[in-house]
């Protein structure tokens, strides 16, 4: 089986992208996309140039510094060699032999994903120069990239990067299943992982549908993490325990006071690339290439309930405090949980998030949330309570903001599942009177005697 994997189009880039995958409320717990069963199985990979000469001898460091340092450099994948190639069928085969073949008539791709690629003539194709490709119709296939020495080192670098993802067993991040977009869809191109890894990363440089075309040709931090998934390295248990050593005693002191006891050693979360360290009411967390950060009381209960790590990523703040003082909240990769007194701790995330983001959070006149992201019992919509209002989505309408009367009539005539469905837009003053549409009708409120009509569409 010959597969095809050519890397992503930079015309698609410039002019088709798919652009970002559209955040669903439904919260994914996956990133990166890696064939488990072609992973190298010793390190360093030995990489050798198949047509090494004087001629191509600029090129070829580029493409050398590039990935080693891009790849070894942020990860425990490393790589040697980087001369020419020895003869496929003669003696002294190291363990593991990546052949680049530099063909400025060939797309770049790679025959196979990781170690199928063993010693095969020509498993890599790496060109470096760009106009001679072109598409089905004449157009250039990377316009740009041959007008100086600098965009020419660019091309090469952002494309080996990327073509090094799949040397080392990453499938390309948009044909994971949970690519919910249906334009990032049609890009599915070459051979699929064998399991998904964390979040839809839309900034994976495996991303054909990243607007920023193979992500400038530099790792994304899931797609380190998504490396370290593949290949663990044992180092970063002591570099997590320093790491979560160093916050503890940077957290104020009644944080310490707060999470008591330390009650296991520094672990190993099962994706391998986090750590984490509980505590009798806290737990830190480290992940490569970000700080430690501490989660602990009401927002742990709700961060546990929702499957810790596994089901709301790692956080990316610790505890903070609102700047009104009354409330508390942890950022995490899948959403953030906010806390007050008088409403306990609530999750809100995704597109509802975005939207109460746009309105200003807990200082817009929604204040803080009453409910987690429920799902409504048609099992279409999503929801978060608000203090002062609700913001409800579907796919169909986008999250919309409901409050005040018009919110009350709609509870009233009960909700969505009334013959007025989900609103289609947020209220809008018309003179006297304020006005919403849903997807049946319309709710008009009255400033005059605080009355609420419902009227056709
Ligand atoms: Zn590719």
């Amino acid at each position: 089986m010959k597969l095809k994997l050519t890397l992503a189009l930079l015309t698609l880039a410039l002019n088709q992208a798919c652009g970002s995958a559209p955040e669903t409320e439904s919260v994914s717990f996956t990133k990166g996309f890696p064939a488990m069963g072609s992973l190298w199985q010793t390190m360093p990979i030995n990489v050798c140039f198949e047509n090494a000469t004087l001629a191509n001898a600029t090129e070829r460091g580029w493409i050398q510094t590039r990935v080693t340092n891009e790849i070894s450099g942020r990860t425990s994948v490393s790589f040697q060699g980087w001369g020419g190639c020895p003869a496929a069928n003669g003696p002294n085969i190291p363990a593991s032999l990546v052949r680049i073949n530099l063909d400025n008539n060939q797309w770049p791709h790679v025959e196979r994903l990781g170690r199928g690629l063993h010693n095969l003539p020509n498993g890599v194709v790496l060109a470096t120069a760009f106009s001679a490709l072109r598409e089905t119709d004449g157009n250039p296939s990377f316009p740009g990239c041959d007008a100086t020495t600098a965009s020419r080192k660019d091309c090469v670098e952002r494309i080996a990067v990327h073509e090094f993802g799949h040397v080392i067993g990453m499938a390309h991040e948009q044909n994971r299943p949970d690519n919910g977009d249906p334009e990032c869809r049609k890009q599915v191109q070459g051979s699929q992982g064998s399991e998904v890894v964390g979040y839809f990363d839309n900034d994976s440089i495996m991303n054909y549908c990243n607007p920023i075309w193979n992500n400038n040709g530099t790792l994304s931090i899931k797609d380190v993490h998504t490396i370290y998934h593949m290949y663990p390295d044992s180092g970063l248990q002591s570099r997590a325990a320093g790491q979560i050593v160093s916050k503890y005693v940077s957290i104020e002191q009644r944080s310490r006071d707060s999470i008591g006891q330390t009650t296991s050693g520094v672990l190993m979360a099962p994706d391998r690339y986090g750590f984490f360290q509980r505590y009798q009411y806290g737990i830190f967390y480290w992940v490569p290439e970000r700080p430690a950060f501490l989660v602990y009381g009401a927002i742990l209960g709700k961060y546990a309930q929702l499957g810790y790590e596994r089901g709301y990523g790692y956080p990316v703040t610790d505890e903070l405090s609102t700047p009104d003082g009354v409330g508390r909240y942890n950022h995490f990769e899948g959403g953030s949980i906010y806390w007050t007194q008088a409403t306990g701790a609530h999750t809100v995330h995704g597109l509802i998030r975005n939207r109460w983001a746009e309105l200003g959070y807990e200082r817009s006149f929604l204040k803080y949330p009453m409910t987690d992201e429920t799902a409504t019992p048609d099992g279409i919509g999503r929801y978060n309570h608000f203090q002062f209002g609700s913001i409800y989505w579907t796919p169909a309408t986008g999250a919309k903001v409901v409050h005040g009367d018009i919110r009350n009539k709609w509870a009233q005539l009960g909700w969505e599942r009334s013959s007025l469905g989900y609103p289609i837009d947020e209220e809008q003053a018309d003179g006297v009177y304020r006005t919403q549409t849903f997807q049946g009708g319309r709710l008009r409120w009255d400033s005059r005697n605080g009355s609420v009509a419902v009227l056709p569409r």
